[in-house]
């Protein structure tokens, strides 16, 4: 099916959507004609990702809601959307010696426990109508497989987040629902805007390709594992790094 039209008609929730990968995955789904629910912490950049959407082809528009993915009451109210991309995340980095217990627990109940509920619910929900399918995403990230200096609590809960997909692919399969993490490496986001200039320019020395990725990059592939175009993966960790840490 051509890109354009392979998400048409699809119920789609995008958590993180306000910003970054997240604003980026919103834009590309609704240009394959999904119809999209942008779902953030912040009802403003919700908004602004809402006003930046091309109209969806059956004319079911797309909307924006405040959603905490890190509590329960927030996550609860969903329609089953048929595609969800869990892409709301935080860090709170320092380094391990010095780290805050409260930053630990607040970067892990976001990124872990935001994607098991948001997991779950979206889960609960296709299953409870017996949707014929589903595709979710979730957004770990590189360093949870290799870790990273200052980030003690992101790579422990990015690490999380490729077990817990894991583990839903394998039981939610009998319902035809697929689960898949990617893996992002160093993209220019307003998450990164915040790491020091000299950390970014070693890091791209370590990047093969070169460069930072954009959050486009990351979204296109967010795009094909919610279409069916990837309808016989599920379980996988499909990396986007330009080649850092290869092997
Ligand atoms: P971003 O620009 O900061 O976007 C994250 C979005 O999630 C923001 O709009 C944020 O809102 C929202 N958010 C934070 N806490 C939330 C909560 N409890 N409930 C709902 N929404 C919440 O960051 P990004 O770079 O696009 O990151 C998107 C995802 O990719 C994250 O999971 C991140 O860990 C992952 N990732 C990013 C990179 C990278 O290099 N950028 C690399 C690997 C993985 P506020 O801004 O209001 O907090």
């Amino acid at each position: 099916m051509a890109a354009a039209t392979r998400l048409i008609s699809r119920l789609t929730l995008v958590t993180g959507g306000g910003s970054g990968i997240g604003r980026a995955v919103c834009q590309r789904l609704a240009s394959e004609g999904a119809s999209v629910v942008v779902a953030d912490i912040s009802e403003e950049s919700a908004h602004d990702t809402l006003g930046s959407l091309q109209r969806d082809l059956r004319g079911q528009g797309h909307m924006a809601a405040v959603v905490d993915v890190s509590s329960k009451e927030s996550t609860h109210y969903f329609q089953p959307p048929s595609v969800c991309v869990n892409a709301a995340g935080i860090t709170q980095d320092d380094f391990l010696l010095n780290m805050d217990e409260d930053h630990f627990d607040n970067v892990i109940r976001v990124n872990l426990k935001g994607s098991f509920l948001v997991l779950q619910a979206v889960a609960q929900a296709l299953v409870a109508c017996g949707a014929p399918k589903g595709s979710i995403v979730t957004v770990g990230s590189i360093v949870g497989k290799v870790g990273n200096i200052g980030q003690a609590n992101y790579s422990a809960s990015k690490a999380g987040v490729e077990g817990l997909t894991r583990t839903a692919a394998k039981e939610l399969s009998r319902f035809g629902i697929r689960c898949n993490c990617v893996l992002p490496g160093f993209i220019s986001t307003p998450m990164t805007d915040k790491v020091p200039e000299k950390v970014i320019s070693r890091m791209k020395s370590l990047v093969p390709l070169g460069r930072m990725g954009e959050p486009a990059e990351v979204a296109d592939v967010c795009a094909f594992l919610a279409s069916d175009d990837s309808r016989y993966i599920t379980g996988v960790s499909l990396e986007v790094t330009g080649g850092l840490f290869i092997g």
